[in-house]
């Protein structure tokens, strides 16, 4: 079986993939509704939060979509941190719907650095949202949310993040840090396939939905509350992967979310640790490290997508290539969701071996 280490889609238990394989029920019946009831309750708590939380079939970026369309109206002025390719995603969306957005961006493998949001909010008039990254997957950074998040809430702005691939992974209590609006999706931390977005909204982002006029349909939250009212969804939902996350969603309360928290947190150290034994240095600083994805700076002369070639064809791991303009400087480690500490170390052993072939010499020490 391949060793699918990338940051989503993630690999799945074989419970839920058994889940995925059965037959189709009605989703306007009472079977799918008392799913739906509890599926909504687990999101809740693993969400930490009290707030509405919206199942929306669509991957991340629809659910990024989902957030920008029910907030803002064109014109809005947002202010969005950025330092990765995720982090641009959110700004492309909110420039096409019209919003006016101040980019606030930061060296890629850096994290969002608290004090320039601060100068920021201070200089820039009619900030109506701060929109975050929490971790920006492209660069193995998590930014320190609990700071950005006071900060945002001391000027009395909207917060909106993308938690795509933190969430159930990394500590984010939703209601204590005020995050308005937290976007996740199913293939990232939560140990299923992809087709479901998972977002929660504060009582502060339905204030803002309220006079928000960008246009929406499929993405309506007044839609999607209409209808989770009765435990459903306002248009067919990807009903196999609804099986599939009320199966892993009990999967992981069984476990625990401080459990799977320091899970992550050990899994990330010994990725980190792991490549540095080899002699690779890490993009990001070990003190804002990300615990679901570790980025590797590809060492001189060895090209990265022939290194990801060799793991992949002679030791069945597939890793992740950079993005952007990190493309063949950087490589990737996905672990999230379904995870070890003994599956980064065959990840570590296959790279101890495909290194020196590629003519890495530091990989012997
Ligand atoms: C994966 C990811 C996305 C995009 O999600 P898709 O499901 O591929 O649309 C957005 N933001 C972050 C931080 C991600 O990790």
């Amino acid at each position: 079986m391949e060793e699918l280490r990338i940051p989503g889609p993630t690999p799945c238990p074989p419970e839920v993939l058994k889940a995925m394989a059965k037959q189709m029920i009605n989703h306007r019946s009472e079977e799918f509704e008392g799913m739906m009831e509890a599926v909504t309750a687990n999101l809740k708590r693993l969400f930490q939060t009290k707030n509405d939380v919206f199942l929306l079939t669509g991957s991340g970026t629809g659910g990024l979509e989902a957030v920008v369309v029910n907030t803002l109206s064109p014109g809005d002025k947002v202010l969005a941190l950025s330092s990765g390719a995720f982090g641009e995603r959110f700004i492309t969306i909110t420039q096409k719907f019209g919003a006016d957005v101040v980019p606030l961006r930061f060296d890629w493998g850096k994290p969002v650095d608290v004090e320039a949001v601060r100068q920021a909010l201070k200089t820039e008039a009619k900030i109506k949202a701060v929109m975050v990254t929490h971790n920006e997957t492209s660069t193995g950074v998590t930014n320190d949310l609990a700071a950005i998040s006071s900060l945002v809430k001391e000027y009395d702005k909207l917060l909106l993040v993308d938690a795509i691939s933190s969430l159930g992974s990394i500590d984010l209590p939703v209601d204590k840090w005020n995050c308005d609006v937290v976007v996740t999706a199913s293939q990232k931390g939560w140990m299923v396939p992809p087709g479901m977005a998972m977002l929660s909204v504060s009582q502060a982002a339905w204030k803002a939905h309220a006079v928000a006029k960008m246009p929406r349909f499929y993405w309506d939250f007044t839609q999607a509350k209409k209808y989770q009212d009765k435990q459903q969804t306002p248009w067919t939902p990807a009903v196999s992967v609804v099986f599939a996350l009320s199966v892993a969603l009990e999967m992981m309360l069984k476990e625990g979310l401080p459990n799977i928290i320091a899970r992550h947190a050990r899994v990330g150290r010994a990725a980190r640790s792991g490549v540095k034994s080899l002699g690779l240095s890490l993009l990001a600083d070990e003190d804002y490290a990300s615990n679901t994805v570790t980025a590797v700076n590809s060492p001189a002369g060895v090209d990265s997508e022939k290194l990801l070639e060799v793991l992949r064809e002679e030791h069945h791991i597939e890793l992740a290539e950079g993005q952007a303009h990190l493309v063949g400087k950087i490589f990737r480690i996905g672990h999230l969701g379904w995870v070890t500490e003994k599956d980064i170390e065959k990840v570590i052993k296959a790279l101890k071996v495909a290194l020196p072939k590629l003519g890495f010499v530091g990989a012997a020490v």
